[in-house]
C-alpha cells in the first residue's frame, strides 16, 4: 500500500465533490429581448425593483410592537397597489380580499390580492401563490418579492401563448410573515379556495443559489412525475423533503395543503444571512436565482394547466436529481424491499468473507460497534466544537440554542466553522477506528487455517501480518490462538510491532452493517430519506465481496492493495454521488448551526474510506486523520478570526 493507492481511492470522491459544486450555480439570466413565451429574469427583476422601490419594509402587522409605523402602513399599501396594477396590466381583474385570520401565534387583518383567468374547459384550477408582505426588518426583495415577480412573469408568458385549458388562479397573499395569515384567510373565507386542484408556491430564504423544489404534498408520485417531465434543470431530493417535514419551518403551502390542495414548493436559500434583514434588497438578489425559479414555475404551470387531468394524489415517490441533469424517481413502496434485498446481499458478502477466512464474524460485529462509537464521539465532538466556536466568535450573543441559531443565521463566515466540523468528524472517525479497530490474526496463520498456500507478502500490511505470524509461532497454529480481543486496551498503540494487522475486511464489513441498519430503518420508516443509505449499502456489499474474493492463486488474508482500492471505489462512489449534494444543501440550509448536520454525513463517508487506510503502513495510515485534524484546527482558527 502506497500513497498512490490512497490517492487513487480518494480521487473519484474529490471529482464528485467538484462536480457537485460545478453544477451548483443557477442558470444564466435570459435577457428581456427573449421571445414573449419565455421566462426572462431580466423582465422579472423589473417587478422585484418595482415592488421594493422605496427600499422600505411593508409588513402586514406589527411584529413585537403594538402598532405598525406610518411608514410601514404606507409602504404596505404601495406594495399592494403595485401588485394589483401589474395584474391589471397583464389583463386580469384583481380583487383585494380583506379578511381577519388567525395563525398559530397571532391573529390579524390581511389584504390578499387575488385574480383568475378562466380556462377553456371546466375542472379544478391551478393556483400560483407567493406573498407580498415583508418582515419589519427589510424590503423583502427575495422573500418574497422574487416569488411575486416569478408569478407575474409566468402569467405574462402564459398569456403570450394559446388560451389556457384549465383555470388559473393567482394568490399574492398578505401576512405570511405574521404566521401564514393570508393563506389561512384565503382557504377559510375565499370562495375560489374550493376550485383549486393544485398549487405552486414560491419562497426564498436567502438572496442567491439554485431554486430547489423542496416540498410536495402527500401522495406525490404523479405530481413528481409531472415535475420531472417539465423541468430541464431540477434540484430536488426526497431526503430534503423528508427532513423538512420534521422541522418546524412553514410556508403558505402548509396551510394550503391542510386545506386539501396538492402542490409543490420552490425556494432558493443561499446567502441566508440576508434573510429577514435590511440587506434583502433588489440589488443583493441574484437574478440567476430568479431565472431558475421561473425556469421551473413556467413549464410546471404550463404542464398543469394543459394536462388532460391534474395529477391524482396516490403513492409517494422517492426522487433526487443527478447533478441537476435529470430527476431519478421510483415508488416509495420499493424502498422496503430494496432495503431487505440490500441486507441479504450484505449478509452474503460478509458470510463469503468469513467463509474464505478473510475475517471473522466477531470482528465484523466489533467493527460495527467501533463505527457506532465513532458516530457518537464525532457527534458529541461536533456539538462541543460548535458551542466553543460560538462562545469565542460571538461572546455577546448569550447562551441558549435559539440565541445561537439566530446568531449563526446572520453569520457571513459560516464556511470556516462548518469546515472545522467536517475536519473534526473525519479525524475522530478515522482515528477511533484505526486505534480501536479489530486486528486480524497474522495473514499466514489465516492462510494456513483456511488450508491455503502461504501468502504473497506484497503489501506492507501483509508483511506486518506475516511478521506477526512468525512472532506468534508456526503458521499451523489454530486461529483462535491469534484471535485478539475484538476491541479494547490490548489493541492500543504501543503494542509490540509483531501485533496482528488491522482487519480491513472486518472494518468494511462493520461499515456495511451500519449502512444496512440505517437503510432498513429508513427504508421501512421514512422511505423518502432511504435512497442514499440503501444504494450505498448495495454498492458497499459489492465492494466488500470484491475485496474479500481472492485473486487467482492468492491466499493472503489481507487483500492486495489494488484490489482494496477498487473495492473502496465500488463502495464509496455511489455514496458520494448521492450524499455530497445533500451535504452541500445542509451546508447552505443549516451550516454549522446544527453540528450533527455536518458531522454525521462526514462520519458515514469516512466509514467507507478508513478500511483502506487500515491496510496501509503506519505512517501512511495516520496521515489522513492527521490531515483532517489539521483542517479542523486551521478552520477553527480562521473561524475565530473571521466573524
Ligand atoms: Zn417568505
Amino acid at each position: 500500500m502506497r500513497w498512490s493507492h490512497v490517492l487513487a481511492a480518494l480521487a473519484p470522491l474529490v471529482l464528485v465533490a467538484l462536480l457537485v459544486f460545478a453544477f451548483a450555480s443557477p442558470p444564466a439570466v435570459v435577457p428581456a429581448t427573449a421571445p414573449p413565451d419565455v421566462f426572462s429574469a431580466e423582465r422579472a427583476m423589473e417587478d422585484v425593483r418595482g415592488l421594493t422601490s422605496t427600499g422600505l419594509p411593508h409588513p402586514a402587522g406589527a411584529w413585537d410592537r403594538v402598532e405598525r409605523t406610518p411608514s410601514e402602513i404606507a409602504d404596505h399599501a404601495r406594495a399592494q397597489a403595485y401588485v394589483r396594477d401589474r395584474l391589471i396590466a397583464l389583463g386580469m381583474k384583481p380583487e383585494i380580499q380583506r379578511s381577519q385570520a388567525c395563525g398559530r401565534l397571532k391573529c390579524g387583518k390581511v389584504e390578499n390580492v387575488v385574480a383568475r383567468i378562466e380556462g377553456t374547459e371546466p375542472g379544478p384550477a391551478v393556483m400560483l401563490a407567493a406573498h407580498y408582505d415583508s418582515t419589519p426588518f427589510g424590503p423583502g426583495a427575495a422573500d418574497d418579492g422574487a416569488g411575486v415577480a416569478t408569478i407575474l412573469e409566468t402569467v405574462r408568458a402564459l398569456r403570450a401563448g394559446p388560451p389556457l385549458r384549465r383555470t388559473l388562479i393567482v394568490l399574492i397573499d398578505d401576512g405570511e410573515e405574521m404566521g401564514l395569515l393570508g393563506a389561512a384567510a384565503f382557504v377559510s373565507d375565499h370562495p375560489w379556495a374550493k376550485d383549486v386542484g393544485a398549487v405552486l408556491n414560491f419562497e426564498a430564504r436567502g438572496t442567491a443559489g439554485q431554486t430547489a423544489m423542496f416540498e410536495t404534498s402527500n401522495g406525490n408520485a404523479e405530481l413528481v412525475r409531472l415535475f420531472a417531465g417539465a423541468v430541464d434543470r431540477p434540484v430536488a431530493s426526497s431526503v430534503i423533503y423528508t427532513a423538512y417535514k420534521r422541522l418546524p419551518n412553514d410556508t403558505d403551502l402548509s396551510v394550503l395543503k391542510q386545506a386539501g390542495m396538492q402542490g409543490l414548493n420552490f425556494a432558493f436559500a443561499d446567502r441566508v444571512f440576508d434573510y429577514h434583514t435590511a440587506n434583502d434588497t433588489a440589488a443583493e438578489l441574484d437574478p440567476r436565482s430568479l431565472q431558475h425559479m421561473g425556469d421551473q414555475a413556467l413549464p410546471v404551470a404550463r404542464a398543469l394547466l394543459g394536462a388532460p387531468a391534474l395529477p391524482v394524489p396516490g403513492g409517494d415517490a422517492v426522487y433526487f436529481d443527478l447533478f441537476t441533469l435529470g430527476l431519478v424517481r421510483y415508488p416509495a413502496g420499493l424502498t422496503g424491499p430494496l432495503a431487505a434485498l440490500s441486507a441479504a446481499l450484505a449478509a452474503a458478502a460478509i458470510g463469503g468473507a468469513v467463509r474464505r477466512g478473510r475475517t471473522s464474524l466477531r470482528r465484523v460485529l466489533a467493527s460495527a460497534a467501533v463505527w457506532l462509537g465513532a458516530l457518537v464521539l464525532s457527534t458529541l465532538g461536533g456539538i462541543g466544537l460548535g458551542m466553543l466556536l460560538v462562545k469565542i466568535r460571538f461572546p455577546d450573543v448569550g447562551s441558549g440554542p435559539m440565541a445561537v441559531r439566530r446568531m449563526m443565521m446572520g453569520d457571513h463566515h459560516s464556511f470556516a466553522p462548518w469546515l472545522a466540523l467536517v475536519g473534526l468528524s473525519a479525524a475522530i472517525t478515522a482515528a477511533f477506528a484505526l486505534w480501536l479497530g479489530p486486528r486480524a490474526p497474522a495473514a499466514a496463520a489465516i492462510g494456513a487455517a483456511a488450508g491455503k498456500d502461504a501468502p504473497a507478502a506484497d503489501s506492507d500490511a501483509s508483511s506486518e501480518a506475516a511478521r506477526g505470524a512468525q512472532a506468534g509461532g508456526s503458521t499451523g497454529v489454530p486461529k483462535s490462538v491469534y484471535e485478539p480481543p475484538a476491541a479494547g486496551p490490548a489493541a492500543a498503540p504501543g503494542a509490540p510491532k509483531s501485533s496482528p494487522a488491522l482487519d480491513s475486511i472486518a472494518l468494511a464489513g462493520g461499515a456495511l452493517v451500519l449502512w444496512n441498519v440505517l437503510s432498513l430503518l429508513l427504508g421501512f420508516g421514512a422511505p423518502g430519506a432511504s435512497y442514499p443509505f440503501t444504494w450505498t449499502a448495495l454498492s458497499a456489499a459489492g465492494g466488500l465481496a470484491f475485496a474479500a474474493s481472492a485473486a487467482p492463486g492468492a491466499a493472503s488474508a489481507a487483500p492486495e492493495p489494488r484490489r482494496l482500492v477498487t473495492a473502496t471505489v465500488i463502495a464509496s462512489l455511489p455514496m458520494a454521488i448521492l450524499w455530497f449534494p445533500i451535504v452541500r444543501v445542509l451546508l447552505i440550509m443549516v451550516g454549522p448551526t446544527m453540528p450533527p448536520g455536518a458531522t454525521l454525513p462526514i462520519t458515514l463517508t469516512a466509514t467507507l474510506i478508513v478500511p483502506l487506510l487500515a491496510a496501509a503502513p503506519k505512517r501512511l495510515r495516520w496521515a489522513l486523520p492527521a490531515a483532517a485534524a489539521a483542517l479542523a484546527l486551521g478552520s477553527a482558527v480562521v473561524a475565530c478570526i473571521l466573524r
